[in-house]
């Protein structure tokens, strides 16, 4: 058999940093579990820009189609602000999504049980905290036209449009009620049905799929802003969410900051299936690039080697490997390892990100 491929793009500021502890863990995967992995790399955003003037060559993009799965570490830095909107870093990540057709955006809000009193929220709340936010990624006020600035009269008048065709909705609905069948079986569904078409028709679609296809999956629907508020009060009441790109926005942003630091963040996007039946893949840390504590050794690289876990599980149904590389990261935690932003009001040393990579492979020795 031969071994499934990775694309690794690093990208700009701290990016290459965390993602050096990733290739680290990878390795490992390979010594130690006979878990290889055909590993390739590339650049993107402005390191791509640099070398090439581009954020992303089209030899990169069609690379990235071919490969079971692209890890992406993060792109962007004052550099490029100047840029033309066209060459920013950022259109090279958007791309990738854009041609891979990445309609899924799994966003999992997670409370490590050491990390519980980082969050805004009180300890009971939050700890234990386990739930995935699928976003639409695609579709939605995001891509909607007519879209401008238009001029009526002596009137400036701002347009975006919110539309979704039925499929759409049909294949993110999908990709929920399959998600939820490997966690807790429950689907919270929201929208704004009550005051957007738009929100009518999801409700519809998601109701038809789960009486179609999933009715052994628990679903119940929210009002966007209910959600929110849920969120906040209670959010381990959630297993899966799925809601729209803009919804899906605010919603994860607030999830995650349920959990504490952003370098604690992974994420997944997936598309559609390809002819080996895995899915279309991007794994990348939610955070960016960084540019305040780049080349200093201070990043967090937990939420790039958990985004790797999560190829592990999404990708190359591993998922007792991506078990026991998210519970290495929660043993090091509760030893006592933090980097620089998880060190709370009463500080203490922090470790470098070299050093939370020896922590990991540490942990991830003694489990086996
Ligand atoms: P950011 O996520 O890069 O940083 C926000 C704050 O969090 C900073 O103080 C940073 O030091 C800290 N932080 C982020 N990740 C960390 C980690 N792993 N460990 C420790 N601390 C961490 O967001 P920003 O400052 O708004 O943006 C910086 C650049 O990144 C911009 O060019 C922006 O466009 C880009 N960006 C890229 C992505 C992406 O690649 N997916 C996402 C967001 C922002």
């Amino acid at each position: 058999m031969t071994a499934p491929s990775l694309l690794i793009l690093a990208g700009d500021g701290i990016g290459p940093e965390v993602m050096a502890q990733v290739r680290r863990v990878i390795s490992w995967y390979g010594d130690r579990r006979g878990l290889n992995f055909d590993v390739s790399e590339d650049l993107v955003g402005g390191a791509a820009y640099d070398a090439h003037g581009v954020p992303l060559t089209d030899e990169t993009m069609a690379k990235a189609q071919e490969v079971d799965a692209v890890l992406l570490g993060a792109v962007g830095g004052p550099n490029y602000d100047d840029l033309d909107f066209s060459l920013k870093p950022e259109r090279g990540l958007l791309r990738l999504r854009k041609e891979m057709d990445l309609f899924a955006n799994l966003r999992p809000a997670q409370c490590f049980d050491a990390l519980a009193d980082f969050s805004s929220l009180k300890r009971d709340v939050v700890a234990g905290l386990d739930i995935m936010i699928v976003r639409e990624l695609t579709s939605g006020i995001y891509f909607g036209e007519p879209r401008g600035i238009i001029t009526e009269g002596n009137e400036r008048i701002g347009i975006n449009t919110q539309r979704y065709t039925e499929s759409e909705i049909a294949r993110v609905a999908r990709s929920a009620f399959e998600l939820a069948r490997r966690r807790s079986n429950k689907v919270c569904s929201m929208e704004k049905a009550n005051v957007m078409e738009s929100g009518v028709l999801w409700r519809k679609v998601v109701n038809e799929i789960h009486a179609a296809e999933y009715s052994d999956v628990e679903l119940s629907h929210m009002y966007a802003d209910a959600g929110a508020m849920q969120l906040c009060r209670w959010p381990k009441q959630f297993d899966v969410i799925v809601t729209d790109n803009l919804f899906g926005d605010l919603l994860s942003d607030a999830a995650a900051m349920l959990t504490g630091s952003l370098g604690m963040l992974p994420s997944a996007s997936l598309g559609a299936p390809m002819a080996n039946g895995r899915p279309k893949a991007m794994y990348e840390p939610v955070h960016g690039s960084a540019p305040d504590i780049a080349g200093q050794g201070k990043a967090n690289p937990i939420a790039c080697i958990l985004s790797f876990a999560m190829a592990l599980r999404y990708s190359f149904d591993e998922g007792e490997e991506a078990t026991r590389l998210e519970s290495a990261v929660e043993a090091v935690l509760a030893q006592g390892a933090r980097t620089a932003d998880l060190l709370g009001p009463e500080g203490g040393t922090p470790i470098s990100t070299s050093e939370m990579g020896d922590a990991v492979l540490a942990a991830l020795d003694a489990s086996v």
